[in-house]
């Protein structure tokens, strides 16, 4: 009898994690990137060239450091803006200006008050359904007298939210209208505590029940020390923890149009870094909203006056670029909306 039942519980065992394992091949098998072309032809339009010079432009000293509330910091925010016009990207309707005002009662003591920027290009099939691409505005502005330029911090992920909004408006100007609402949103008091896009989340613009996922940059343009021999890498941290196919939608991108490592390292929910509920994404992670963190790591010149605009790598930066916007693609363009679960 014992034997018995010992061998019919190693049958359902077994039955149960063939299920999982089918279930999850499934999965992988229905994520499937149609118009190959046509999507290599617009991520062939993020431009090494056009990424060097917002990354020049944002990090540059005239911008003191970018500190939220400053002067420096807030003619950033406007050079945002006039791009987004530049480009004919819209404003939210009820935004028109592309600012939504942070007020400095919800920032730490002593700043001023500030604002996230947005904008977006409306889904042709689903517009009320919303991809979110982030990255923060803001850096440590001047400290002992030095300019902090936070070029990679986040000058980097700055210009690749740009340099995506191009792309994406120019296939959707070609006719590639995205299915679902794309929105660019740079967000402000990131360094200070994550406050502009925990206002946000707080005081969404479009509703967070039909905020189908969010891809948060903070940093894409160095490579740190343990990948200096094989710089051809990314981390990802976070996309696996609401959504079990979020994670296989950007590691099929990533098979099908960029090819780097993508290291899970920082992913690790015992990881002594934290890195999870250290920028953006995790205010919308909170409100169960499915994210991904690109990253490259630390770096010799993290949180210091020499993190300029010569040391980026704007290969790399173009390449992780690329694969930020293929997995935007993919959500903004699958048949079925992102599901939020974990199998
Ligand atoms: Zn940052």
């Amino acid at each position: 009898m014992k034997i018995l039942v010992a061998s019919v519980l190693i049958l359902v065992g077994s039955c149960a994690t063939l299920r999982h394992s089918e279930k999850i091949e499934n999965l992988k098998n229905s994520i499937q990137f149609k118009d190959k072309a046509v999507i290599y032809k617009y991520l062939s339009s993020i431009e090494i060239k056009q990424l060097k010079s917002h990354v020049e432009e944002v990090s540059s000293d005239k911008y003191e450091g970018r500190m939220t509330g400053e002067t420096g910091h807030n003619q950033v925010c406007n050079y945002l803006r006039e791009y987004y016009k530049s480009q004919s990207i819209e404003a939210p309707e009820s935004h028109a200006n592309y600012y939504q005002f942070v007020p400095k009662e919800v920032l730490p003591e002593g700043l001023n008050n500030s604002q996230n920027v947005i904008a977006y290009i409306k889904g042709a099939e689903f517009p009320e359904e919303y991809v979110f691409i982030t990255a923060h505005s803001d850096h440590e502005g001047i400290i002992n007298g030095e300019i902090y330029n936070g070029a990679d911090d986040n000058g980097s992920g700055t210009a690749a939210v740009l340099e995506m909004a191009e792309a994406f408006k120019l296939a959707s100007e070609d006719g590639y209208h995205p299915k679902r609402s794309i929105v660019f949103l740079h967000v402000t008091a990131e360094e200070v505590g994550l406050h502009g896009s925990r206002y946000y989340a707080n005081n969404p613009i479009f509703p967070l029940e039909n905020t189908i996922s969010v891809l948060n940059i903070d940093m894409i343009g160095r490579v740190d020390e343990p990948h200096k021999e094989n710089e051809n890498y990314i981390y990802i941290i976070g996309s696996d923890r609401l959504s079990t196919e979020l994670h296989f939608i950007a590691q099929k991108a990533n098979q099908e149009f960029t090819n780097l490592e993508l290291d899970y390292t920082f992913n690790e929910k015992n990881d002594v870094n934290n890195y999870y509920y250290r920028s953006d994404h995790y205010n919308f992670a909170s409100k169960g909203i499915p994210v991904i963190f690109f990253f490259n790591g630390e770096h010799d010149d993290y949180t210091k006056p020499t993190d300029t605009a010569d040391k980026i790598n704007y290969p790399l930066l173009a390449k992780r670029t690329k694969l930020i916007m293929s997995t935007a693609w993919y959500l903004a363009n699958s048949p079925n909306r992102l599901y939020p679960e974990i199998i």
